[in-house]
């Protein structure tokens, strides 16, 4: 086996220091690889959010007019509050064949890699243009990817593939779940308890509705759709959150609660979060027989689109051939690829260490997956010099 270049750990390194926690801004981060970038003539683009504080990153190297090869990561990591870290997350530090921090598998161990082969792929003349995509707030609901995505529609020429470097151990992934959630706000009217009959119970409408969706839940798990390359192999259905009202003797004014569909990639969530709607539309009714200035409101907290691509669509082959896996698998955590190919760019996943250790305290990724990973961007670039 061999072991990763010391340019790729240094780059890991200085990424990992960046806290790119997904509630601060990521732009420390991306000006660097501006830098990095700049310093080797490659030009980026840049795609700010609305706040100007985030932004995704946009380059290509080799040919501009040729569909490219998409490499995507995302630089924002989950918290570390409350978590048990046995050294400073934010400094990554190399054990026993493990490089720890926040953010070392999940997923900058990736993104490192790609820069450390952006002289490889500036040596070779690529006939497949290589696009490098870092997005930014992946960790709470893909808002960059959905952005970069929107970019990508209205693209010519669009990438002829992509892979997205989330934690796979380098095994080829080509489905995953969908998954939306939304909160439902209740508005009642509040009265005394001793006067039920005046008020409008936002706690009590709220629990029918989540009675209503527990139905919609007991129904996908008993007629399906089922896809028994997931587990569980139905759209699973859940509320996970609930909080209302202030006091016994107070008929409650307000209760929201949250919840989310995770569908398998075929089924349609549109036609889910429909039915829950008529179910909110019929209680409205009755709530605004008693009291009109009440109701019940949705608001889409996040969303990833599923992904299924096919065995044989090129993007699964040859990332199977540059893996030098034999076969793909489906998982059940979401990405960013579902959009991406939603905007019509065959996508896979593949990239190195664990899904298993990324979230956690004590996060890591060996050195032998980036090496694996580093043997894969070999294969690649092979393959993008000849075309
Ligand atoms: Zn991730």
């Amino acid at each position: 086996m061999k072991t990763p270049r010391q340019s790729t750990i240094d780059i890991l390194n200085r990424l990992i220091a960046f806290d790119t926690t997904s509630r601060y801004s990521n732009l420390e981060l991306i000006d660097w690889v501006v830098d990095f970038l700049a310093q080797r003539g490659v030009e980026c683009q840049l795609l700010h959010d609305e706040s100007g504080e985030k932004a995704n990153l946009w380059a290509t190297i080799g040919p501009k007019d040729v569909p490219g090869i998409m490499l995507s990561g995302h630089s924002d990591v989950v918290p570390v509050d409350g978590q048990d870290w046995s050294t400073d997350p934010f400094t990554m530090v190399e054990k026993d064949g493990k490089l720890f921090g926040r953010g070392t598998a999940d997923m900058k161990g990736f993104i490192a890699i790609c820069l450390s082969h952006v002289d490889d792929f500036l040596a070779q003349d690529l006939k497949v243009p290589v696009n490098l995509a870092i997005s930014y707030d992946e960790e709470v609901g893909c808002l960059g990817g959905r952005q970069l995505a929107e970019m990508l529609r209205g693209l010519d020429p669009k990438p002829r593939l992509c892979v997205v470097g989330e934690p796979t151990m380098m095994g080829v992934v080509t489905g995953h779940k969908g998954k939306v959630s939304y909160r439902a706000r209740i508005k009642g009217f509040e009265c005394h308890s001793s006067l039920t009959h005046q008020g409008v119970n936002a706690v009590e409408y709220a629990a029918e509705l989540i009675t209503g969706i527990r139905a919609l839940s007991r129904e996908k798990r008993d007629h399906g759709p089922y896809d028994e390359a997931f587990d569980p192999p139905y759209t699973s259905i859940h509320v996970g959150v609930v909080h209302g009202g202030t006091a016994l003797n107070i008929v409650p004014k307000d209760c929201h609660f949250d919840f989310e569909f995770r569908n398998l990639p075929a089924d349609d969530t549109g036609e889910i979060f429909g039915r829950i709607e008529a179910q909110a539309a019929a209680l409205t009714k009755e709530m605004q027989a008693i009291q009109p200035d009440t109701g019940i409101s949705f608001e889409q907290i996040s969303w990833f689109e599923g992904l299924e691509t096919a065995e044989d669509a090129e993007a699964t082959t040859l990332t199977k051939a540059f893996a030098q896996a034999n076969a793909s698998q489906k998982v059940s955590f979401g990405t960013e690829a579902g959009h991406y190919q939603g905007a019509g760019v065959p996508t896979v996943v593949c990239g190195p260490g664990d899904i298993g250790d990324a979230h956690k305290p004590d996060e890591y990724v060996g050195l032998k997956q980036i090496a694996a990973a580093e043997e894969f961007f070999d294969r690649m670039i092979d393959w993008a010099r000849r075309g």
